[in-house]
């Protein structure tokens, strides 16, 4: 039996890999106890990444749609205003109550919550630099990493906070910026693009790569990308930073062609670096207990995620896979069931991806390239939410379904939506593909209607047969 003040499993971040493991753990009947250095729970998700941009997304859409779309409503009013304090305070409200909630799913599961920095002294000991101050030692017959990713940095581009910021700042621009640039077209910079862009700020994305989203089906990313250029956002793709200068009231970057020619100058109020987040794992002296990691600094575990150390557990954005919050959660659940002996599975080919602009795209699966390059024969069904009763009553009518099918077996290989609630839509493609579902299983599902989900129904007759209306 452990000793009076051994756990079962130590958490190290309390992130959505960490705090979902700790309380799946403490359900399972394991004393646990969960170390986190923020002070809040919830990690780069819930304080300065998932929650507080779909906040933001979704009051600068609100604007915009009164600014554009409620007068063809018939809706009309005299003044309208962004009151950008009340705006972020909403956001806050809605990060404190979510992380003060977990605490509350903590106590309620009996984990024990310890507020600051751990780092490994041996695979069973992890010291811990309280908030308090002081330090403390937890020990645990099982340590699960969780300690999650952080920004990217950009050789040569030091970030500020101010005119330079990550997307922790831009979460939290005091004014709107007349001119913003964003460095990187993944999802992170689209998004808050996207804020910032509704809220009247001039906004060009500055990519290295030919593509934006480089994982998003081409087709979709053509029509995305349209989209996005609609609503006044600019992309210089195939370009590379290569100065910054500060010293005047704004930002001025030198850009170059990717493939190097004549560099050009645009300034920028602010500049957002979102070129990726790289696994966090600084002063957890994953050296002292020897954990291996690759080349990425990610850690390397086995099926069980376990580590080479064994006993010692990685999870989350902290190991190669989607740095998703989902896909964090799912690595917590699997993780603790291995160690108390039962059966986890994470299939990472099911992980869904969304990218929460307006439209929403979202994706399960393969893509049109990945299937080519696999060789397999297949057949695509597609439908234009343009011929979707529902989305042509809201007048929200730009997008589509893309189905993949086998073309021998129509099993599901990949979907890909673009609509305003595709990452909400995408869930009855994710269970179909769980399920090894064909396109036909989902063409002979009943769907209400007048629903947005009739697209979904249309696209998977549209793979094996004909789609009735269009
Ligand atoms: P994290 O959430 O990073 O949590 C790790 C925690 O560990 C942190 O709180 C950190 O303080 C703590 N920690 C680290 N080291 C130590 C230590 N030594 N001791 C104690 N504590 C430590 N994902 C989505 O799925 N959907 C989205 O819409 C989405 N939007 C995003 C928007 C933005 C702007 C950003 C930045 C990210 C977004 N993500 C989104 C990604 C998502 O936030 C991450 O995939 C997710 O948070 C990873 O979870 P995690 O538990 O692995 O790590």
């Amino acid at each position: 039996a452990a000793a009076a003040d051994e756990n079962d499993v130590v958490v190290i971040g309390g992130g959505p890999g960490g705090y979902v493991a700790a309380i799946k753990a403490a359900q399972l009947g394991l004393k646990t106890t969960c170390i986190e250095k923020r002070g809040t729970l919830g990690g780069t998700c819930l304080n300065v990444g998932c929650i507080p941009s779909k906040a933001l997304l979704h009051s600068s859409h609100m604007y915009h749609e009164a600014k554009h779309a409620f007068p063809s409503h018939g809706v009309k009013f005299s003044q309208l205003e962004i009151d950008l304090p009340a705006m972020m305070a909403q956001k806050d409200k809605a990060v404190s109550g979510l992380t003060r909630g977990i605490e509350g799913l903590f106590k309620k599961n009996k984990v024990t919550y310890v507020k600051g920095f751990g780092k490994f002294v041996s695979p069973s000991e992890v010291s811990v630099d309280t908030l308090e101050g002081g330090n403390t030692v937890v020990k645990g017959k099982n340590i699960i990493i969780a300690t999650g990713s952080d920004v990217k940095s950009l050789p040569g581009v030091t970030i500020d906070e101010k005119k330079i910021v990550s997307s922790t700042g831009a979460l939290a621009l005091p004014e709107v910026p007349k001119k913003l640039v964003v460095i990187g077209a993944g999802y992170i910079g689209l998004e808050m693009g996207s804020v910032w862009g509704r809220l009247g700020s001039e906004v060009t994305v500055v990519e290295f790569a030919p593509d934006i989203v480089p994982s998003m089906d081409g087709e979709v990313r053509k029509q995305f990308q349209r989209m996005l250029e609609k609503q006044k956002m600019k992309f210089m793709l195939k370009t590379k930073v290569v100065g910054v200068d500060t010293s005047g009231d704004g930002v001025k970057l030198t850009l170059e062609p990717a493939a190097g020619g004549e560099q050009s100058i645009l300034e920028a109020d602010v500049v957002l670096v979102s070129a990726g987040r790289v696994p966090y794992t600084a002063g957890l002296g994953l050296e002292t207990i020897g954990v291996q990691t690759d080349k990425a600094g990610r850690i390397e575990v086995d099926k069980h995620f376990m580590t080479n150390v064994s006993g010692v557990y990685a999870i989350g954005d902290a190991i190669p896979g989607p740095m998703l919050a989902h896909k964090a959660e799912e690595d917590g659940v699997a993780c603790v069931e291995f160690i108390a002996g039962k059966e986890g599975h994470v299939d990472y080919d099911m992980v869904p991806g969304v990218v929460y602009t307006h439209p929403e795209v979202a994706s399960v699966g393969k893509t049109e390239e990945q299937v080519k390059a696999l060789g397999v024969s297949y057949r695509v069904g597609k439908f234009p939410f343009m011929a979707n009763s529902r989305a042509k009553a809201i007048d929200d009518a730009d997008g589509l379904v893309k189905i993949l099918a086998e073309k021998e077996t129509d099993k599901i290989l990949g979907v890909h939506i673009m609509a305003p609630n595709a990452g909400e839509l995408i869930h009855e493609a994710v269970l179909a593909l769980q399920y090894g579902a064909s396109s036909e299983d989902i063409a002979r599902t009943c769907h209400a209607h007048p629903t947005m989900s009739e697209a979904v129904k249309e696209a998977a007759m549209a793979t094996y047969d004909k789609p009735i209306h269009i």
